[in-house]
């Protein structure tokens, strides 16, 4: 994305991006920092954190990496201490981090694949919020990643899309308990071909099935994701609060 072409509507913000290593959430960091917000990008591996922020800072973008496994109560309290140290407040905060460990139908989904499903998908999000939340001032804003399996979760993923309707529920729920300071957000994402997605992505009839029942005939792109959450995360969204925005470029998800 060019620097030159695009607005600044987060020049003076602290934004923490969860899971922004690669994939959705470096593209969000990357265009938060773009936009003018000091950036803190999070995620397991140290290697991984070094290189974004050596790559979002050759971008110009002021940054901070810290490593936080979203289920890890230590690394979660270190990320928003670590910001508040640097840049002492928190003005955005994007909630991305998920995994997906199975492809089991639910009936036949292990119980310790269901506590992984719901502790780092829905709870650590929960989490992570509590921590955050002494901090967050006027006008601060959330943002959930969701999914287009929220609205009818695919038999290969289902328990994960089932995790993903609850952000929905959550976005609804925090908007009201956070408001009027804090507004809560959602996006949910159709495929993007990234290293989470790669198993369909990369399956060129799985694919080309996603293409044709896309109207807009395309994957989606890490930038089109970025798009939509920086929206949300803006001024721009100021009278938005506990709604999903749908980013799947026309595939079915509800009226
Ligand atoms: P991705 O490209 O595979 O990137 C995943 C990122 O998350 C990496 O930076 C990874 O770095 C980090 N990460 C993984 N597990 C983590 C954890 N437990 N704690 C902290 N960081 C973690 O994935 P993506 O496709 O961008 O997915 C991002 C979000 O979009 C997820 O919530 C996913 O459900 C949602 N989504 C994706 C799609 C799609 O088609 N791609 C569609 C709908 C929704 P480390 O390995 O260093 O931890």
């Amino acid at each position: 994305m060019e620097k030159t072409k695009i607005a600044k509507r987060f020049e003076g913000k602290v934004a923490i991006v969860t899971a922004s290593t690669q994939g959705i959430g470096f593209s969000i960091a990357e265009r938060l920092g773009l936009e003018g917000a000091s950036v803190v990008v999070s995620s397991r591996r140290q290697k991984n954190v070094d290189e974004a922020v050596e790559s979002l800072r050759a971008r110009g973008i002021e940054v901070l990496g810290v490593v936080c496994h979203v289920s890890n109560a230590l690394q979660r309290k270190n990320l928003i201490d670590k910001t508040l140290q640097k840049y002492g407040k928190i003005d955005v905060i994007v909630s991305n981090a998920a995994a997906n460990p199975s492809t089991d139908d639910i009936l036949h989904t292990k119980e310790s694949v269901l506590d992984k499903l719901w502790e780092i998908n829905v709870k650590a999000s929960v989490l992570l919020l509590q921590d955050a939340a002494p901090h967050l001032k006027k006008g601060s804003s959330v943002v959930f990643i969701s999914s287009i399996s929220a609205f009818q979760p695919p038999a290969s993923m289902a328990m994960y899309g089932v995790t993903k309707t609850a952000l929905l529920g959550l976005t609804k729920a925090l908007a009201d308990e956070m408001a009027p300071d804090t507004r809560v957000n959602c996006v949910a994402p159709g495929f993007v071909p990234t290293h989470f997605a790669a198993f369909i992505t990369e399956n060129d009839a799985a694919r080309k099935t996603i293409e044709d029942k896309t109207p807009l005939n395309r994957l989606g792109t890490t930038e089109d994701m970025a798009a939509a959450t920086a929206f949300l995360a803006s001024d721009d969204a100021s009278y938005i609060t506990g709604e999903t925005l749908v980013v799947a470029g026309g595939m079915p998800s509800r009226l």
